[in-house]
């Protein structure tokens, strides 16, 4: 199975990034990113096989990350793969500390993971034209954190769709939750 961890925002923040993607998609083209599916990737697993999915789950839980708030600051469009993109001006320290400890857990379970750095961002529309214009201004939009996913990601002619598998608490100041 397709797996990942992600961030996902509640409705109403994930409808104000779609809404602004349709407008910016007049100067962009590309295909907007459905509602439901707006998520920031925290780590990307690939392809693993089923058996091992309790070693994900099992290291996602011993991460002790601590709920933040991500801004949403900035919308570009990168060339390399047509994307546009919306996230922060700098990645909050305790997100880029949960990606990190996230990453080296996952490693610890044997996991493969790229050596790439983190790049916090939310792809909001995919197969972009360079913008022909200014985007539009981002909307205000509230994303609380205070879990993280772990996601099963279903290819299909229609693009994937995502299932959640496993939902972890964060918890403020970071400290584990008492279970
Ligand atoms: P589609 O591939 O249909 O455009 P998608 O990219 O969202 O949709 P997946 O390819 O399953 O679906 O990827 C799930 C998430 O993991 C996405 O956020 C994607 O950007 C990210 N991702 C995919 N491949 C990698 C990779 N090699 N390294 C890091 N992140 C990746
Ligand atoms: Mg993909």
């Amino acid at each position: 199975m397709r797996l990942f961890f992600a961030l996902w925002p509640a409705p109403r923040t994930a409808g104000a990034l779609h809404d602004w993607a349709m407008r910016a998609s007049r100067e962009s083209g590309g295909r907007v990113t459905h509602a439901e599916t707006i998520h920031l990737t925290l780590a990307f697993l690939g392809e693993v096989a089923a058996e091992r999915l309790p070693a994900a789950i099992e290291a996602a839980r011993r991460v002790k990350g601590a709920t933040h708030t991500l801004p949403i600051e900035q919308a570009r469009y990168w060339k390399h793969n047509r994307i546009v993109w919306a996230g922060p001006n700098e990645t909050p320290a305790p997100l880029a500390a949960l990606a990190a400890e996230l990453k080296a857990c996952l490693l610890k379970a044997g996991f493969e993971l790229e050596a790439r750095a983190f790049a916090a961002h939310v792809t909001l529309i995919r197969n972009a034209r360079e913008p022909r214009a200014a985007l539009p201004e981002l909307p205000r939009v509230d994303w609380p954190v205070g879990e993280f996913v772990l996601v099963r990601s279903v290819l299909s002619r229609e693009g994937s769709s995502y299932e959640p598998i496993e939902r972890c608490a964060l918890s403020a100041g970071g400290r584990p939750r008492a279970r």
